[in-house]
């Protein structure tokens, strides 16, 4: 009982109780996701309109762009304009002068202010200053009059805001219908001094002070209620580096986890071993393929699992790479398996991993549908090797002793397919993992995204290929684009023609008959068959698309593969993993309908020989928004994954980016990478020595941290086995 309360205001006070929100608006700020006091905390001005301080009229030509001004002066001449037609507005006009000059000032439809400004008064007006003719003109100004025998500095009405003595910045909030961002404003602001006195900052104020910080409570006032643009800055980097610092934490805690809790078996590794295996390949490693093996040997031989992403792009040479990973498993006598997201795929994978082995005493198996394998072997341990689709994870198949698992092409692989991969959330003996990918996410990304991973990086192709040749032309030039690949096809090449739908419908729309964007999509079998028609009479011309069996869809790839079928029309079934090196032509119909992440997987199709000729990839187009038009243009300009995931993040935007990439991926409200990059790899090296510190992030200090972190991120980064 010694310290009188101050404020029955708590973070956690719901925002019912707060004064001034009735029932009705209760539901509104509900709608906003904003329930309690941390909610209302954590609403950020989407921006600020400057509002400046009262003072000469002749001074309102001087403010910034869309700047708020705000002047006192004598009302001239009033008059009021009817409605011009029906249907128009009439409107209130009144001039205002002081010394300096003078100012216009125009109300629509507010003919009752001809009853309540008179020549004379004198008023305090704020509102956006624009020009008209040659003054300064305020519309629908806020006003107060100010009583000649009152204290000039208090105005009368109270319905205006008081007049600014100083510049400020008035936050605009992300509002609803019903509930402006004025509205939401006056609470945050009456709830403000009492809401940060209760705000404890979960990060160590050394840090803090070390960064040269504002501590946590400061930096909420901050954002709400800027002295300036620099304290706004200041509030906005401490309260990102906070999202990113838990994130990282998050991340690093989770690395501890790993390290400390889980176990998988050291491989033995020796010089020895490493030429044995290289032996194996028919061709010397690329320097990336070097870098990348050196890294997974590296992890290989710990006793904590290997957590590794390798990307590069379509035809980098991955398998090379992750054989050589599941051969170290099979040198220390262990079981390795390579997983793959189609059967085709599998099959090639198990096709060219059969070549390499090829007299060598390496037992291996494909587990398909089409080709159930040995799997009494596979659980004896009888068989090293196992290659098959993802069920090979799902189907509880049993191993005898798995130590490194390859899972290739996964574009979406969330925490709960990891977790999957080493048997369950609660089992501490598991695989060495390693994920490939082709679709490169930008380096920047690849530390929020995929931060618990560690990445190798394939940005080097095999020597000997030759670069696409890369065309967008416009529909009514396809005729020359299909007389151009028929020239080709004579010669003994092939071609892939994409088309976006299989019976022309938008996608999303119900019927053919209602397509919204009015476009006539390219049908895939009447598009076949005119080809085949007009283009390549002299050649068979084979389809394949998504609603064909398995068989039938197997049966026209294996003609395309040997040669038989010269030109394939398909959907984007073959995205993933065709491999025919003599396919030197891609077409793309309706490329402005295509993500830019998808057109390069297409692309990769082609250029997969060497020695050939030149291989080529056309656009055809006719994009009609400003993006479409940006992703076509980037995906001319290079071949190279990387440039390419960097363009498609500028364009779509991080969220975009996270939302469709990656399941487990983590809101940031305030932080923006690549522009904060800095901010990133600061909590990074933060958050790291915190945790080597205290690996299980469980000592007093960071109590209120942790409590904050498993709060906030416990779901999306998998941190439920870690709590
Ligand atoms: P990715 O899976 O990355 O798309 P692949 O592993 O299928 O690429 O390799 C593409 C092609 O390049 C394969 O035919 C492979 O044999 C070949 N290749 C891989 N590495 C090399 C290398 N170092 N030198 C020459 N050819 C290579
Ligand atoms: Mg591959």
């Amino acid at each position: 009982m010694s310290d009188p309360p101050t404020s029955t205001l708590k973070p956690t006070t719901p925002v019912s109780e707060l004064p001034g929100v009735g029932p009705a608006r209760v539901k509104l700020y509900h709608r906003l996701g904003l329930r309690s006091v941390t909610d209302l905390l954590r609403h950020y001005p989407l921006r600020y309109e400057h509002h400046a301080a009262v003072g000469d009229i002749a001074a309102l030509d001087e403010l910034p762009k869309d700047a708020v001004g705000a002047a006192r002066g004598t009302v001239e001449n009033t008059r009021w304009v009817g409605p011009p037609h029906r249907g128009r507005k009439g409107r209130f006009e009144a001039t205002l002068s002081d010394d300096t000059g003078t100012l216009l000032l125009t109300w629509f439809n507010a003919a009752w202010l001809r009853d309540k400004l008179h020549p004379g008064m004198t008023l305090d007006v704020q509102g956006k200053v624009k020009r008209f003719q040659n003054y300064p003109q305020m519309v629908n100004a806020k006003w107060a009059e100010v009583k000649k025998d009152e204290d000039p500095e208090s105005p009368a009405n109270d319905s205006a805001d008081e007049p600014n003595r100083e510049d400020r910045l008035q936050p605009v909030y992300p509002a609803t219908d019903g509930l402006p961002s004025t509205i939401i404003a006056k609470l945050i602001d009456s709830i403000l001094d009492d809401a940060v006195a209760q705000v404890e900052d979960p990060v160590p104020g050394e840090l803090i002070a070390h960064h040269e910080m504002p501590r946590l409570a400061e930096a909420f006032r901050m954002i709400h209620r800027p002295a300036d643009a620099d304290e706004h800055r200041r509030a906005r980097r401490r309260l990102a580096f906070n999202e990113l610092l838990l994130l990282q934490l998050g991340i690093a805690l989770k690395r501890a986890h790993v390290r400390h809790h889980l176990k998988a078996p050291p491989l033995r590794f020796s010089d020895a071993i490493d030429q044995h295996i290289r032996k194996r390949f028919p061709f010397p490693l690329t320097g990336a393929q070097d870098r990348s093996v050196a890294e997974i040997a590296n992890d290989l031989q710990r006793g904590y699992p290997m957590n590794r992403l390798l990307q590069g792009d379509v035809g980098a040479g991955k398998t090379v790479v992750s054989l050589y990973a599941m051969l170290l498993a099979v040198a220390d006598r262990k079981q390795a398996a390579l997983m793959a997201p189609t059967e085709l795929l599998a099959e090639q994978h198990f096709a060219s991993i059969q070549r390499m082995l090829e007299g060598s005493d390496v037992r291996i198996d494909l587990f398909t549908a089409n080709h159930p394998g040995d799997r009494e072997a596979l659980a004896s341990g009888e068989l090293d090797l196992a290659v098959g689709t993802h069920a090979l994870l799902s189907e509880s198949v049993a191993f005898h002793d798995l130590a490194v698992a390859v899972v290739d092409e996964q574009h979406r692989f969330g925490v709960r397919q990891r977790a999957a991969l080493r048997g369950g959330e609660d089992k501490t003996d598991v695989p060495h993992t390693l994920v490939m990918t082709a679709t490169p996410i930008p380096r920047t990304l690849s530390l929020t995204l995929f931060g618990d991973l560690d990445v190798s990086t394939l940005d080097e192709l095999p020597p000997g290929r030759t670069p696409i040749t890369n065309r967008v032309v416009m529909p009514l030039q396809a005729d020359e684009v299909y007389e151009y690949a028929a020239g080709r096809v004579q010669r003994g090449e092939q071609v892939y023609v994409v088309v976006p739908t299989i019976d022309g419908d938008a996608p999303g729309s119900k019927s053919s008959a209602s397509k919204p964007d009015g476009k006539n999509l390219k049908n895939l079998t009447d598009h076949a068959a005119m080809l085949a028609q007009r283009f390549f009479a002299d050649h068979r011309v084979g389809a394949v698309h998504g609603r064909m069996s398995p068989e039938e869809r197997q049966a026209v790839m294996d003609d395309f593969r040997a040669g038989e079928v010269a030109v394939l029309v398909a959907t984007t079934v073959i995205e993933v993993g065709v491999d025919v090196p003599n396919a030197t032509v891609m077409i793309i119909e309706h490329a402005e309908r295509f993500g830019l992440a998808q057109l390069h997987q297409l692309r990769g199709r082609i250029g997969r020989g060497t020695n050939q000729r030149r291989p080529l990839c056309v656009f055809i187009a006719d994009p009609t928004t400003e993006d479409a038009t940006k992703r076509l243009e980037a995906i001319a300009s290079t071949n190279d994954g990387f440039k390419i995931a960097e363009h498609d993040l500028a364009i779509r935007g991080m969220g975009d980016f996270f939302g469709t990439r990656q399941a487990g991926a983590v809101p940031l409200r305030l932080a923006q990478i690549p522009e904060d990059l800095d901010l990133l790899k600061m909590a990074g090296r933060d958050a790291e020595t915190m945790i080597d510190a205290d690996p299980s992030f469980s000592s007093d200090p960071n109590a209120l941290l942790r409590r904050v972190l498993l709060h906030q991120h416990g779901e999306s980064l998998g941190l439920i086995d870690v709590g």
